[in-house]
């Protein structure tokens, strides 16, 4: 293999923040760079300090790697920071949540009252049988209630794992039995593009299958005849699932009558907060383990400064609460700031492909945290849709989960943003529990496509096969530009503390490739000026005639053609070069495919980064394969292109797409 992954594609454009914006900023000072590098234990401490505490800790920091501990011998609870000491002071009449659902009904729940629902739902699980210790799963929509019971585990100590609601039973089972749990939450179903998933039905399905451990299904009653949500409306038909007296236990019937008294568990800094199933884009999802005071303390810094997060904000992350983003910038960063969260159950093209843009509209959101995913369907679908809204009240856009596109960066910043809000584009992982590498709003100029620098107090490198690079610690701190492997070089407080009943795993998955460093398995480079552009998994990476080249870059490419909404390339076996660059193409709204397209959209390619990317085939098609979190899952392209048997799909969102897209691939082949 050769030493460095080969970057091609240049971008040049750049975005200062405007001196209004740093005017008003959290955090505007670059100096907080270095002086977080000079003591980076000193620095997380002092965020710490602003969590509330119940006994102090007396070391900050033990590593010895893959083990890491913060804030030892402290003991605090994650509740008592995100509701309680929000309800008891000065923000108990403000709105925690405003939630809003597909057939348009909303609410609006402030910090007092989610103290109060939060308690009788803790009391509900003791009666339960759950406490201290005990594991609880999670299978609901994106309601209110969603974040109630994440709330309801961390006030009395049991942990919560979320199953995105999407997955399927075997899926379901699969972590609950992983995880031991002794309770799974539901609820009858869940709205989606006009109709009702069935989640009760699910869980019958999984406990079929086998879940020993649980003695309880608690449902809450959400979509039926008295369920909350209906809005009026007739719920369409849905399967019920199947009733089990002893076992099933309605929501209503057992959380109204609970007290609302429900002391705070005092946790320690160590102990287990959740555990979360990563969303399996290479393989089977691992158990990825977060403690409380740690990852409390991530959280609530990362939503302070990338955020910029104030008191008269209203947060609009669009991810669900089956995924880390939602666990950390829809629940506990959000709250541990008393900020207010604004939540939507459903999908964003119903009734209409403008349904993201009403909701920001109808309720004045000022941030907006969402996915390249969405933010090429969205210019699949065409700017007639947010040109239609008023969305005057954002004044800050973020974006997770993949590298983005400079033209979807460029087309956010434009057509959401109207050129006023700054991009963050921030980097993280389930496994790094908050964000690693952002943008600052108030202090970076940003680069589309560039994630730019390392949040302060986290070091990241760029190694090279040997293990060798530069720890960059901020802006204007350079190293040997180029590509290679992206690995954090420094302990931080929201780190996963391993995978869960598999340590071997975790030391092998995370720990191994390099010594005392934590790969993440992504390829990254480093510029000339000290900007970070993520190239996608180092799985995904090509290796063409001996240049190892970035999928995402040739994406990128592709993706800058008016013609192309969204790309997806791949390494082929090629008796030649190793590997031939294979390219899957969806295209924008009001584009056809039309002889002579492939070959001018391989003639982009070349112009924009040069012979070597240009790539061999160009498939059009209709969809790509992806993760119920929206991934492309390029391994199953690779089996498409060379014609093998499709490898583990459970974790697709639509297993029918690769089917289908395998069936076209062949047919056009022959
Ligand atoms: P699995 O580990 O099971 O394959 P996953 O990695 O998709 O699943 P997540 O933890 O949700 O699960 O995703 C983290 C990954 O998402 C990162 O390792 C990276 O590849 C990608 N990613 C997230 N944010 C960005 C970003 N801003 N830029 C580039 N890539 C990103
Ligand atoms: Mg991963």
């Amino acid at each position: 293999m050769s030493e460095t992954i080969q970057t091609l594609l240049q971008e040049n454009r750049s975005f200062p923040p405007s001196p209004e914006f740093i005017a008003q900023a959290n955090v505007s000072d670059p100096e907080i760079y270095a002086k977080a590098a000079a003591d980076p234990e000193a620095f997380w401490e002092s965020w710490a300090k602003q969590l509330d505490w119940f006994e102090p800790w007396h070391t900050v920091c033990e590593f010895t790697p893959p083990d890491a501990k913060w804030f030892v011998g402290g003991k605090l609870n994650a509740t008592y920071n995100c509701v309680d000491r929000h309800a008891n002071g000065a923000r108990k009449d403000k709105p925690a949540i405003i939630w809003e659902a597909e057939p348009g009904n909303s609410r609006t729940i402030t910090y007092g009252e989610l103290k109060d629902e939060v308690s009788r739902l803790a009391n509900a699980f003791k009666a339960l049988g759950v406490g201290k210790g005990d594991r609880v799963s999670v299978y609901m929509p994106m309601v209110p209630e969603l974040a109630y019971v994440m709330l309801a585990c961390a006030r009395i100590g049991a942990a919560h794992s979320v199953v995105f609601g999407g997955f399927s039973a075997e899926s379901l089972e699969e972590r609950t039995n992983d995880a031991d749990c002794k309770l799974i939450v539901t609820a009858d179903g869940g709205w989606r593009r006009g109709h009702i998933v069935p989640l009760k039905a699910t869980v019958d399905e999984a406990m079929d299958l086998g879940c020993p451990s649980v003695s309880h299904v608690l449902v809450l009653k959400h979509v039926g005849p008295e369920g909350t949500l209906t809005n009026g409306l007739a719920a369409p038909k849905y399967n019920e699932g199947v009733w089990q007296e002893g076992r099933d236990v309605w929501w209503h019937e057992i959380v109204p009558q609970q007290s609302t008294d429900c002391p705070c568990e005092p946790m320690d800094s160590e102990d287990l907060l959740f555990i979360l199933y990563t969303s399996g884009s290479t393989g089977k999802p691992k158990g990825i383990v977060h403690t409380t005071g740690g990852y409390m303390t991530g959280t609530y810094a990362t939503s302070k400064w990338v955020f910029d997060l104030k008191d008269e904000d209203i947060h609009f992350c669009t991810a669900d609460c089956g995924w880390v983003t939602g666990h950390s910038y829809v629940v506990y960063g959000p709250m541990a700031n008393g900020a207010t969260v604004l939540m939507y159950e459903g999908a964003p093209d119903t009734p209409d492909k403008d349904r993201l843009w009403r909701i920001i509209e109808k309720h004045k959101a000022t941030i907006l945290y969402t996915a390249p995913t969405a933010i090429r369907a969205f210019m699949k679908w065409g700017t007639q849709y947010p040109d239609r809204c008023d969305m005057s009240s954002l004044r800050l856009l973020g974006s997770v989960g993949e590298p983005i596109n400079p033209e979807a960066w460029i087309w956010y910043h434009e057509t959401i943003g109207k050129g006023r809000c700054p991009v963050v584009d921030t980097w993280w992982q389930t496994e790094t529990g908050a964000i690693m590498i952002t943008a600052l709003p108030g202090i970076t100029a940003t680069k589309p496509g560039s994630a730019t620098q390392p949040f302060p107090g986290i070091s990241v490198s760029v190694y090279s096969e040997s293990g060798v690079g530069n720890q960059i610690t901020g802006p204007g701190v350079t190293g040997k530009a180029g590509g290679g492997f992206l690995v954090l070089t420094k302990p931080w407080p929201s780190m996963t503390r391993g995978i869960f009943n598999d340590p071997a795993r975790f030391q092998r998955t995370y720990w191994s490739r390099f010594e005392n460093a934590y790969f993440a398995g992504d390829g990254v480079k480093l510029d000339e000026e000290g900007y970070l552009w993520l190239l996608g998994r180092v799985d995904d990476i090509m290796l063409v005639s001996g240049h190892n080249i970035s999928t995402m870059e040739v994406e990128s490419a592709l993706v800058d053609h008016p013609s192309v909404a969204e790309a997806a390339v791949i390494g082929k076996t090629h008796d030649l070069k190793g590997q031939a660059i294979s390219a899957f193409v969806i295209l924008r709204g009001g584009h056809e495919n039309h002889p002579g397209l492939v070959d001018e959209l391989k003639g982009h390619v070349a112009h924009k980064i040069g012979a070597l990317a240009r790539p061999d085939d160009i498939f059009v098609c209709a969809e790509l394969p992806k993760t119920r979190s929206g991934k492309i899952m390029r391994r199953l392209l690779r089996d498409v292109a060379e014609g093998r048997a499709l490898g583990d799909t459970t974790t697709l969102a639509d297993p029918a797409v690769v089917a289908l897209l395998k069936d076209k691939y062949e047919s056009s082949e022959s």
